[in-house]
């Protein structure tokens, strides 16, 4: 077949099929990187909506709502068997490491990024009571000097690892011993029994549905912001003719999300139940945000989605072109099971039971489309401006005469804990690294799996460099000993800023996490119109970090419900369909098979502003 054949107006079934004989064996030719092919995938002018591709409930077989949820939940042993093959995993076990000295693992195929670039921006102001994910305010270090995520964010280009001058301390100079095994689930018991349980929270919604305001509003209401605070913002606000933005404002910490009125970054805060301690992740809810809306959701064991309930705006922020449907189903497929859908604005529809009930059935359709189960979700009528039905029972009759349910802080408590892999080895995902006070490196993230303790010896892949751990700290609270679950900002010594970079994982040397460049994975194609084929570019979004990956082989199309091979080698893979693939990203990354480490096994793709599919680890190579 030539390669430079127009392919644009393939029938790609049809084609799959046909050719299946003939080029049954040739999935490694580089078919789909030829000039012609490169032209059509890169055709942006053909503005794709998830949403639109999201099939009513009509259109749904009862096998491929199997699928949605086998995104997340297949059993993984069906999925991957056809392909079970020796897993290559690359043996760090031991890395050869030289204090000082950056070295990567020499087992690491591809290029390391050298740092090149010393960047270290200013710190920007923060609300009091609202922290930040690193240097929450609660407890300000005035000499730390945060780097934002966009300065560190490996994604943008390979050599913007925030690097100041090397440094060599005292540390730097000691090897230093690894730290010895312990106990962890004694541990556990002894340090958190009793307390309650940590959950990570993330909002999530249309652009404008009233996000931050509500939690804004909740978080004031808990007392976590003071009378002052707010008076403050509400006279900043009113200057700018913002008013309304005043509870908003507690969440949109940086001046130009203010000026802008959207939600920008990750914001963080924390607030407790009657038995939950919430770290609340309140997510950019504007398209162009969407990545990270994902490092968010990546973060999150629970969400509460915001719906508008206003006439008119609901419906285009869940119908074509608005960000619910696509929000909902990412973090679907980002592992979040249990939803609490906030059914906001209500006064603005005179606390409408009918107008509730109709938004209720139209949510309650879709999500369970997209894999959540009906008793995992709970819809709360709420204002977020006017405060009602949020931590108080509501007085007003216009609700209470048909409404007898939860308050939003209620069902927040009714979230069930995750488990956790706290007996599992330290996986320690970075998200943010800030220079700390003197030679020391604060750096925050989430604990997926095991512990950390202060005095342990760490590693941060994939360079393989040690570190000493010389505080921990969750939610501004000084701690000595972390577990899965729980975001920390860990103070680090012995390490150059450097060597340290979002997407990197610390470790403890007697389990080191996979590091490589490819990977095998089962992936649920999204509505896409055009197929996926061998060579095809996208970001890979893992673990709240971005790197270009391109589909490298399509081994097997697979049964989306089952996970039984109907075809191996396929020359295509169509929208909605699931496949065994290989993919190749640009240098080496921290990653883990979805059975080791759910966690760190999972991952979305998107490509040209558009979520091209979700897909699971299976193997390392
Ligand atoms: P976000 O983009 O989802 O975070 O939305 P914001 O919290 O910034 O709110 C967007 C706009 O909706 C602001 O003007 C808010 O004052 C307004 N808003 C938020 N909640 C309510 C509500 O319950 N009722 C009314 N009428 N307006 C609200």
């Amino acid at each position: 077949m030539s390669r430079h054949r127009n392919i644009r107006n393939i029938c790609y079934e049809d084609e799959d099929y046909q050719y299946e004989d003939i080029y049954g064996h040739s999935v490694d030719d580089d078919y789909g990187t030829s000039p012609s092919v490169e032209q059509f995938i890169y055709d942006r002018s053909s503005q794709q909506v998830l949403s639109g591709f999201i099939q009513t409930n009509e259109q749904i077989k009862e096998e491929e709502e199997e699928l949605c949820r086998g995104t997340v939940q297949v059993e993984l042993s069906k999925a991957t068997a056809p392909v079970e093959e020796k897993v290559l995993q690359i043996p760090l076990k031991s890395p050869s490491i030289e204090f000082g000295a950056p070295k990567a693992p020499s087992v690491i195929s591809g290029p390391v990024p050298r740092p090149t670039t010393a960047k270290i921006v200013p710190a920007t102001p923060k609300a009091t009571i609202v922290s930040g994910f690193l240097v929450p305010s609660a407890t300000p270090d005035k000499s730390l000097s945060p780097v934002s995520s966009a300065e560190t964010s490996r994604s943008e280009s390979p050599t913007n690892i925030p690097v100041v001058p090397e440094e060599k301390t005292a540390e730097h100079q000691t090897p230093l011993k690894p730290t010895k095994k312990k106990d962890v689930m004694s541990l556990y018991e002894k340090e958190r029994s009793g307390a309650k349980d940590r959950l990570n929270l993330v909002v999530i919604g249309h652009v404008d549905a009233g996000k931050s305001t509500m939690m804004g509003h909740l978080l004031y209401e808990l007392g976590e912001v003071s009378q002052k605070i707010l008076h403050k913002y509400e006279t900043e606000s009113k200057k700018l003719g913002k008013q309304s933005f005043a509870y908003a404002w507690i969440l949109d910490e940086s001046m130009e999300e203010r000026s802008r009125g959207v939600t920008m970054d990750v914001a963080q805060s924390s607030f407790e139940t009657a038995t939950k301690n919430i770290t609340l992740l309140d997510a950019p809810g504007h398209k162009d945000f969407i990545p990270r809306m994902i490092l968010g959701a990546a973060q999150a064991d629970v969400a509460v989605l915001v719906v508008d309930a206003t006439k008119g705006e609901f419906e285009t922020g869940f119908e074509s072109g608005g960000q619910t449907q696509e929000h909902a189903l990412l973090i679907r497929t980002l592992g979040v099971s249990q939803l609490v859908v906030s059914i906001n604005k209500m006064d603005t529809c005179d606390w409408s039971e009918e107008r509730f009930i109709d938004i209720k059935k139209r949510m309650a359709t879709f999500l369970k489309q997209i894999g959540f189960k009906e008793d995992e979700i709970k819809y709360i009528p709420v204002s977020g401006l006017s405060g009602v039905n949020l931590t108080r029972k509501p007085a007003e009759p216009c609700l209470t005469s048909w409404y007898k349910g939860l308050t939003l802080l209620e069902a927040i408590d009714a979230f069930r804990a995750p488990e956790r892999g706290i007996s599992k080895p330290l996986r320690l995902c970075v998200t943010d690294v800030y220079k700390g006070s003197g030679s020391s490196l604060n750096v925050g993230g989430r604990i997926e799996s095991g512990m950390i303790a202060t005095g342990d010896v760490v590693q941060i892949m994939p360079l393989g460099e040690s570190a000493s751990v010389k505080s921990i700290s969750v939610n501004s609270v000084s701690i000595t000993t972390a577990f899965a679950g729980d975001p920390v900002v860990v103070t680090l010594t012995g390490i150059d800023v450097s060597k340290v970079g979002m997407g990197n994982v610390i470790c403890h040397s007697s389990s080191l996490v996979n590091v490589t460049t490819r990977f095998e994975a089962r992936i649920v194609l999204f509505g896409i119109e055009l197929p996926v084929i061998p060579g095809f570019p996208f970001e890979l979004h893992y673990q709240g970090h971005t790197e270009p990956a391109i589909f490298k082989k399509l081994i097997a199309q697979v049964h989306k419900g089952t996970g039984e091979v109907l075809r191996k080698k396929p020359r295509v893979l169509t929208k909605n369909s699931s496949g065994i693939i290989e993919i190749e990203v640009n240098r080496p990354i921290c990653i883990e098979t979805y059975g080791d480490f759910r966690e760190l096994g999972r991952f979305v793709c998107r490509s040209s502003g558009q979520t091209v599919a979700a897909g699971l680890v299976t193997k390392v190579l």
